[in-house]
């Protein structure tokens, strides 16, 4: 059995214990001692690392009543070591985790939300509420929660009598067997849980909402605390500067910018497009009129203006007409016939050359493998029917 230093002083850090079991297991092993402030993982907590002696851990896990560390190397069993954890991690974990009890607590008794679902990363947290939340009530738990941070109040950890447990009314009641661990943020939340958390909410430090979605008929929220809040912020202000030179505008104005920008990309395209369609009519005019089929190679046409000019080019020649574009041997294509059905027409092309594609009886389009002088020759001999 190990004893749990982790239980009952969430600040342990460092701490001397003895070897119990060693076992190889793969590249790595297993070790017991008889005593550790490592947190196995659980609960929604990742397990904590560190060091025994010069010795890395790796993982952490609970089974039964052991607490087994998978290290990278062996220890003598029967040795004495002295174990230190990754401190900048774990409190990093606690102040998430605290975090994530207020805002819980917070959700549960003005909305009475259960947490149903709840992953901790380094990164950030996620908690699964089963029920739907607006954008205004998950402000008003984010301002409640930081208002708790402020009042720097304390968070206790009890085992309370059965008698006791039995009154009390606590987030995650359910029928555990063994004694029940109790967390209270006083004025706050009260929960059953085994993770490690901070004294007092002032260590916090701060409490933020990342997002929310709709999740399985309730709603997932992202969190950071503390730490983590800071870098997260320290991210989003590094891209909002880079955005606010990108946009030469005050970072407060970068959304009002970025519309600007979009608006006149957008007014820029309707004008090229414009000119496009004027130079597409001139090309289409110094063809001769009525002139049967007609077949016409140009660079770098979009398939809207191969459209566009092929409508023009059927228009002008009377027959059926084909826009190209492309390199020699490998053309996308656009046709179209003024008076009749192009399918059929499109068809043969398309059996010629190894062609794919098809549409309306006024317009088809596809691409298709072949030299510009077959293509043009096959314009010549080949009726419309
Ligand atoms: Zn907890």
């Amino acid at each position: 059995m190990t004893e749990k230093l982790y239980d009952g002083d969430a600040y342990c850090r460092t701490f001397a214990a003895h070897v119990l079991k060693c076992e190889p297991k793969e590249d790595c092993w297993l070790v017991v001692l008889d005593r550790t402030a490592f947190y196995p993982e659980g609960g929604g907590q990742p397990s904590d690392t560190g060091v025994l002696n010069l010795v890395n851990v790796l993982d952490v896990q609970e089974r039964g009543d052991e607490i087994i560390h998978t290290t990278d190397r062996p220890l003598p069993v029967g040795s004495a070591v002295t174990g230190g954890v990754n401190w900048a991690r774990r409190f990093r974990l606690m102040q998430q985790h605290t975090g994530e009890h207020i805002v819980s607590g917070v959700a549960h008794r003005l909305f009475g939300v259960d947490n149903v679902g709840f992953h901790m990363s380094e990164r950030f947290l996620t908690v699964d509420w089963n029920g739907r939340l607006e954008a205004d009530q998950l402000r008003l738990i984010e301002r409640l929660a930081n208002e708790a941070v402020y009042r720097n109040v304390p968070v206790k950890t009890e085992y309370p009598s059965p008698e006791k447990l039995e009154a009390l009314s606590y987030r995650s009641k359910k029928k555990l067997t063994g004694a029940v661990r109790i967390v209270t943020v006083e004025g706050y939340d009260v929960c059953a849980c085994c993770g490690t958390h901070v004294a007092r909410t002032g260590e916090i430090g701060a409490v933020k909402l990342l997002g929310w979605q709709n999740y399985k008929g309730g709603t997932r929220i992202t969190m950071a605390c503390g730490a983590q809040a800071m870098e997260d912020y320290g991210e989003k202000q590094e891209n909002v500067s880079a955005v606010s030179a990108l946009l030469s505008a005050k970072p407060e104005e970068i959304a009002s910018a970025a519309e600007r920008l979009l608006q006149e990309n957008a007014d820029l395209k309707r004008s090229l497009s414009e000119a496009r369609a004027v130079v597409l009519e001139q090309k289409a005019a110094g063809f001769p009129e009525n002139s049967g089929n007609l077949c016409v190679f140009e660079d770098d046409l979009s398939p809207d203006d191969l459209r566009r000019y092929v409508l023009l080019l059927s228009k002008r020649c009377g027959g059926t007409a084909g826009a190209f574009s492309g390199e020699e041997g490998l053309w996308r294509y656009a046709l179209a016939c003024a008076d009749g059905d192009v399918r059929p027409f499109c068809k043969r092309m398309n059996a010629a050359f190894q062609g794919r594609g098809g549409g309306s009886a006024e317009l088809a389009q596809g691409s298709l493998k072949g030299g510009s002088e077959e293509i043009r020759s096959f314009f010549q001999k080949t009726g419309n029917t």
